[in-house]
């Protein structure tokens, strides 16, 4: 199935996230310091375009990761398509900004592309995203 989820060993180990991720709107906290892990996802994840965006949606391929719900400070959830349950901003409902598989009930995703992140995560997801279009 399309949507099923492999993982490629990354180059490092584990990355967490540094800093605070936030909703890129209204600066809600997503996620604290060291909550997530950085996840490649080999088929990609689909994310429909957001309300503020024309187009069609874009294919996620790096991640920030959690396997427990309750690794939110705040996170709200949208429709469900294709198996997939988006993820949006508890307060300002801005998304998806994230999915979680329900195909694969412990992982929830975060795109980096999505919110609000710290210098040293936006430059980590960079170079993931950079190493992955290498290979
Ligand atoms: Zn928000």
């Amino acid at each position: 199935m399309w949507y099923s989820v492999n993982f490629r060993k990354m180059s490092a180990e584990t990355t967490k996230n540094a800093g605070m991720i936030q909703c890129e709107k209204c600066g809600s906290v997503i996620l604290l310091p060291a909550t997530a892990s950085l996840t490649n996802v080999k088929e990609g994840i689909f994310l429909p375009p957001m309300k503020s965006e024309d187009g069609q949606g874009v294919t996620g391929f790096t991640f920030w990761s959690v396997t427990n719900m309750y690794s939110f400070e705040n996170v709200g959830f949208c429709n469900t398509i294709n198996n997939i349950k988006y993820l949006a901003c508890a307060d300002c409902e801005v998304g998806p900004i994230g999915a979680h598989l329900l195909s694969d009930k412990q992982m929830f995703y975060i795109s980096p592309m999505r919110v609000k992140l710290g210098d040293i995560d936006k430059q980590v997801c960079e170079q993931e995203h950079a190493a992955l279009r290498v290979e």
